[in-house]
Formats: C-alpha cells, sequence, structure tokens
C-alpha cells in the first residue's frame, strides 16, 4: 500500500454504512480520486469540519492496487469556503462546478484544471457567482480540449465581428453564419448566439483569474451563454447535468434569466 500526500477539493461527500464516509475529490497531483474515510462519522475529532463538501484539503491517504477506492487517512483544512453553504445561489453555481468537474475529470493529473476549480470556488464564494460559473465553464473547456472558435464562422470564416446572425454549432465547437446553416444537409445541433454575447465571451476568455470579480454579464448574455454552456456540455457528454436545473429554477424564481 502506498502512501501519498495531495492538496485536494472536495466534490461529493455522502454517508457509507453507520461509520464511514465516501468522498469523491479533485487533487492537485492524482486528478480525480473516490476515497473512504474510514470512522469519519463517528470520529469528531480527526476529520471534524474538514470532510465538507467545497472544502480545500490537504489530503493523505493510502491506495491499493486491488480497488479503486483509497483510504484517506487525515486531513487538513486549508479553504473551507463557508458562504458555499449558506448562501443558495453560491451553493447552486458551487454544487454545478463540482458535478461538471466529477462528468469531466480523470485520474489523470492535471494542475491547470485543479487551478481552475480552486479559483472558481473562491471567486463564487466571494464574488459574483454566475459570472464565476460562467467563465468556470468558458476555461473547463479550453482545458478539455473544446476551445471554442467564436471569432468567425467554422465554415466560410466569415468575421463575427462584421455582424450578421452567428449560431453556435455543437458538431464544428463554435459558430456557424446563416448562409452556411442553410447549406447543411443534416439538421446540426445549433442554438442562437447574439453579437453581443460572442463580443463578451471573446473578452471573457482574455481575463486573469485574479480579475474575475470585475466581469459581469449582462442579463440577455447571462441567459444566452448559460443555456450555451448547458446545451454544449449536453452535446459532449450526452448526458444531463443534474445541477443545471436547480440553478435554473432558481434564476427564473428571482427572474435573472
Ligand atoms: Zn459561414
Amino acid at each position: 500500500m502506498a502512501i501519498h500526500e495531495s492538496e485536494a477539493i472536495v466534490l461529493k461527500i455522502f454517508d457509507y454504512g453507520e461509520s464511514d464516509k465516501i468522498i469523491t475529490f479533485l487533487t492537485e497531483d492524482f486528478g480525480k480520486i473516490i476515497a473512504i474515510a474510514k470512522g469519519a462519522k463517528r470520529s469528531k475529532i480527526r476529520f471534524v469540519r474538514k470532510l465538507e463538501l467545497f472544502t480545500k484539503l490537504h489530503i493523505r491517504f493510502a491506495d491499493n492496487k486491488h480497488s479503486d477506492l483509497v483510504r484517506i487517512d487525515e486531513a487538513e483544512l486549508l479553504a473551507p469556503f463557508p458562504t458555499l453553504s449558506h448562501d443558495y445561489e453560491r451553493f447552486l453555481c458551487a454544487n454545478l462546478v463540482c458535478e461538471l468537474l466529477i462528468n469531466w475529470a480523470t485520474g489523470d493529473k492535471d494542475r491547470n484544471l485543479y487551478n481552475l476549480a480552486a479559483w472558481t470556488l473562491t471567486n463564487i464564494a466571494l464574488h459574483n457567482p454566475l459570472s464565476s460559473l460562467l467563465l468556470f465553464q468558458l476555461h473547463l473547456l479550453t482545458i478539455l480540449g473544446f476551445h471554442l472558435h467564436l471569432s468567425s464562422c467554422t465554415m466560410c470564416d466569415t468575421p463575427m465581428q462584421q455582424g450578421g446572425t452567428f449560431l453556435f454549432i455543437a458538431e464544428s465547437n463554435g459558430i456557424i453564419c446563416r448562409k452556411c446553416l442553410a447549406k447543411q444537409r443534416e439538421k446540426p445541433h445549433v442554438i442562437p448566439l447574439s453579437i453581443g454575447s460572442l463580443k463578451l465571451l471573446e473578452k471573457a476568455r482574455e481575463i486573469d483569474p485574479d480579475k474575475w470579480s470585475r466581469f459581469h454579464f449582462s442579463k440577455q448574455s447571462l441567459k444566452e451563454v448559460s443555456f450555451l454552456f448547458k446545451f454544449h456540455n449536453h452535446y459532449l457528454l450526452q448526458r444531463d447535468i443534474i445541477s443545471w436545473r436547480h440553478l435554473e429554477d432558481h434564476l427564473r424564481e428571482i427572474s435573472k434569466i
């Protein structure tokens, strides 16, 4: 049995049996891991306020060649992000980030992905949660190798800055103009996207995570871009992300979208 250490973020946690907990972590050095914390429900000292959703920890764990489940032995709290659990909108945004990471992260080390996750949770906890969530998804797609082509039509290269109507086409991972869309033989997966939202996304891509707090999406762009990411993740993953539904219900209730 080998012992490892890494910084890690709790993506998911549930009780297992009478005294254990099962935790999905995104780690800085080992990608996504699933761990069992033996006796975590009973031991008030070893893991108290540490093994909780969204916390950033330094963990020590043992892996076993015969199982995908590692055993977590120690956890030191680095950042608790208390507002993520106490503010409903922040909670919903952080929950969606975690669900996307559970679906996309692998067991391979990916520092860019880990840093993006840590930055995002910090921004959601302290600044505008919805803008941070959209910025996260934009960068997530780039890290995963799905860099969105938004500056010109992916078929004829007509620049978006020239104006006109463009749509996002999932098959091409970018935008398509109306003329090229009309020429498609099979009906592609497309959604409308205004020039305003496209320009905003282009700008958002250049923003350093330290300056995310200064970036805001208008109501119209928030709606369009949220739908774009939901639509594209569904196309790429071929499954629904449940947390989208909870967030959309909440935003509709408070008339934010
Ligand atoms: Zn075109």
